[in-house]
Order: C-alpha cells, then sequence, then structure tokens
C-alpha cells in the first residue's frame, strides 16, 4: 500500500481489503481497491479506477458505518443497518441494500431522498474533478488523473456494454449471491424461462433456448476485457439466464470449467470460488445425478435456487404458475436429498408472500418447511418473496417472522435485485 497525505485529503493506493465474504455487523471492504479521503468524503475506487463506494464524513450523514456502492449495472445501493429492524435475522446479512428502483423489500427508509446521499450520487465526479493535478508524487497524479477520467457518463457506457455482451440486463439475481455481496460475473447459457408464470415480475418474452457454445466463448472473451484489471478482485459466477439449470448438463459443466479457466478464479484475491445459478422445478427434477457429482467436485461453492412460489394449488393457479402440487412436493424432496448428499452444493428455493394469498399457502409452506422434517437443516435457505414492488406491509413482514420462526431451514426474505 501506498500513502500520501496533505492537510486537506489522504490517498492510499492498493489497499488490501478482506479477501474471503464474511457475514459481521460493521462494514468490510473486500480485495484490492484504493481509497481518497477529503475532509468532508471517502471514495474508493476498483483497479479500473472505477468508483466503487462512497460515503460523507458530514454530521448529516445517516450513520458513520453506512455507505454507498455502486454496483457494475452503474446503480448506486445505500447500504444501511437498518436500525431496529432485525436485518439479520430477515436476510441474513447485517446490512439492509436500498435500492434506487422498485423492488420488493419489506424493510428500509428512502435514503435516496436525503440530500447527503442525493449529493454524493450526483456530484462525486464534481467532487474529484477539484483535486489538484499536480503536487505529487508520481504514481498519485497519474491515478488522480486515471480516475477523473472515469466519468459518469462513461461508467454508464461500460454499465450498457456489459448488458450488451449477453444481449440483455440481469433483471434478477439469485438470492444466493449475497454471500459475495453480488459480486458476480453474468455469463448467459441460456435466455427465457419455461413457465411465464402470470405473477412474475422479472420474466421477458424470450422463450427458453440455449445458448451456443461459440457465443459463451464470445461472451466469456468480452466480459474478461471488460472487468479488465479488476477481475482480479472477483470470484463468483452467475450462469444466466432464469433457468441455466435446463440447460444440457455438458454445457453446464464445460461452461463452468471455460469460465474457471478465462477468469482465472485460481489467482483471484478473493478465497474460494462461487457459482450461482437459477433452476426450475422441471429442470431441477429432470437433471441427473451426474451433473450434481460433477458440480460438487468442481473448484467451486454452488448456489442453484429454484422458484417454487407455493405447495397449494389454488396459489400455484393463483399465481398463474403452471405447476402441481405434487411437483413442488417431489423438487422439495429432492432439494433436500441433493443438499444432504454434496457438501459443495446448496440448493435453495423460494416461495412468494403477499397479504392476499389464502391461508392454505401459508399452511402448506409449513408443512413443508416444518412438520415433514424433524430436525433443524443447517443448509437449503428457503427464500419468502413479497409479491408487490414499491408496497412494504407490516402484516407480510409479521407472516415472515412467523414463518421463520416455525422453520426447520435457513429462512430469510428474498430482495430483488437487478445487476
Ligand atoms: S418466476 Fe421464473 S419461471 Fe416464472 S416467469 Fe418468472 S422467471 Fe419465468
Amino acid at each position: 500500500m501506498q500513502t500520501f497525505k496533505t492537510d486537506d485529503l489522504s490517498i492510499e493506493l492498493n489497499c488490501h481489503g478482506n479477501t474471503e465474504y464474511t457475514k459481521v455487523s460493521y462494514p468490510v471492504k473486500y480485495g484490492l481497491f484504493s481509497r481518497l479521503e477529503t475532509n468532508n468524503y471517502i471514495f474508493e475506487f476498483n483497479l479500473n479506477h472505477e468508483i466503487r463506494h462512497a460515503k460523507s464524513k458530514k454530521k448529516a450523514w445517516i450513520h458513520p458505518s453506512e455507505w454507498l456502492k455502486r454496483t457494475l449495472g452503474n446503480d448506486w445501493v445505500y447500504y444501511s443497518t437498518g436500525g431496529y429492524s432485525g436485518v439479520y435475522e430477515a436476510l441474513g446479512e447485517y446490512y439492509l441494500p436500498n435500492l434506487m428502483y422498485p423492488t420488493n423489500s419489506l424493510l428500509g427508509g428512502k435514503p435516496f431522498k436525503e440530500n447527503e446521499i442525493d449529493q454524493i450520487v450526483r456530484n462525486w465526479h464534481q467532487i474529484i474533478a477539484q483535486l489538484p493535478g499536480t503536487g505529487f508524487p508520481d504514481p498519485v497524479s497519474r491515478w488522480i488523473w486515471a480516475i477523473k477520467q472515469q466519468t459518469p457518463e462513461g461508467l454508464h457506457k461500460k454499465a450498457q456494454t456489459l448488458f450488451d455482451i449477453s444481449g440483455s440486463r440481469v433483471t434478477v439475481m439469485p438470492p444466493d449471491a449475497r454471500h459475495v455481496d453480488y459480486n458476480i460475473i453474468p455469463l448467459n447459457i441460456s435466455d427465457g424461462c419455461l413457465y411465464k408464470c402470470q405473477f412474475c415480475k422479472v420474466k421477458n418474452k424470450k422463450k427458453f433456448s440455449v445458448r451456443s457454445e461459440q457465443d459463451i466463448d464470445h461472451q466469456i472473451k468480452q466480459l474478461k476485457q471488460l472487468y479488465g484489471k479488476d477481475l482480479i478482485n472477483f470470484n463468483a459466477l452467475f450462469l444466466g439466464e432464469h433457468d441455466a439449470l435446463n440447460a444440457p448438463c455438458e454445457l453446464i459443466l464445460k461452461t463452468v470449467q471455460k469460465a474457471y479457466d478465462a477468469f482465472e478464479f485460481q489467482a483471484s484475491v478473493m478465497k474460494k470460488n462461487y457459482l450461482f445459478m437459477f433452476g426450475s422445478a422441471d429442470s431441477f427434477l429432470t437433471a441427473d445425478k451426474t451433473l450434481f457429482e460433477t458440480l460438487n467436485r468442481m473448484p467451486f461453492q454452488t448456489f442453484i435456487n429454484i422458484g417454487l412460489e407455493s405447495y397449494d394449488q389454488a396459489t400455484l393457479d393463483l399465481l398463474g404458475k403452471p405447476l402441481t402440487r405434487k411437483q413442488v412436493e417431489h423438487a422439495f424432496q429432492k432439494i433436500r436429498a441433493v443438499n444432504d448428499t454434496f457438501p459443495n452444493i446448496e440448493i435453495t428455493c423460494n416461495f412468494v408472500m403477499d397479504e392476499t394469498l389464502p391461508d392454505s399457502h401459508y399452511e402448506a409452506v409449513m408443512t413443508l418447511i416444518r412438520e415433514n422434517v424433524n430436525r433443524t437443516k443447517p443448509k437449503g435457505c428457503v427464500y419468502l418473496s413479497p409479491l408487490k414492488f414499491g408496497s412494504p406491509s407490516r402484516q407480510v413482514l409479521y407472516d415472515f417472522y412467523k414463518l421463520k420462526s416455525l422453520s426447520r431451514f435457513p429462512t430469510f426474505l428474498y430482495i430483488i435485485q437487478r445487476l
């Protein structure tokens, strides 16, 4: 690390953050980055000189251990402690991501309406543009020049390039991506999904289809270029889109290996490697044992998230989810079997929540997550996903805590986030 200080600012180049994702109740920074501290602000930049974190030191800042993060999709996310609202119990994480766009979160306020936060989101670049260009040692001058080049317009364009690589934005990340603070590399091996459920707000119109190997290779090459020097800070792959598990087993395994090699995950500064994907009841039920056996041997901790939504036929019909209660039951049994057999794989599942759903939905979920299980399970997270966007409800939160307290599985809320 190289440090340079004047009366008005401090610059630390090549800071070493934590090298393993951890869940702690104070702010932790990960990987390699650089930091600029002025009298009023702290800004952090990745190895491509792009801003990635920011906070104000002024009194008006809501809480000293809260901060802003800029995502690769160029959204700002405000990480709050959530006050006394039991963020860890609800999310499995100590910090609550507050998003700039409508989502299904039940917790948090409206931090982007706060003046100090708004100021940073709007003016961070103006603040760094005013830094003097001379009077520093050479490496520091070069670094200041480089961070000034990464303008909001340029970062917006870069996010668009990311979306163009796969042809679309990741409109929803798997809930399990929380384990790496959503720092994923998205690679599409398929498009669309099988069901086009009526209730779903993240679906697209694409019929399910599988990408060619050539297309996947091209994405890998472009992603490598886009992540650039900062690639070394990544250790997590997301295979898109909404049902990657429905792609042929050989394609999944070959892609995972190719991505591991191309993104040089073995050389990442972050320890362990993570693989995330979505699956459906159908793709999961037809997935062969070989797939899980092979994934389990690969150098990844694999998380596959399956949207089951309900175990009540009336609710499945109401949601327009073309599944039967029997299929959900079989999928849930297989989830448990895979989780019990393969230590490096965790299959997680989602059920929806809403005030308008019949009691039979909650009773049925309870049968699956409590009555049919005789002891507490350490893995196989059950995520409960509020149906409505932009409409936090005390009743739904109350129902969540009730289900959570009785569940035999780790049970958390699913906040829908895009990349
Ligand atoms: S819930 Fe999943 S399967 Fe259903 S429409 Fe949405 S993305 Fe497709």
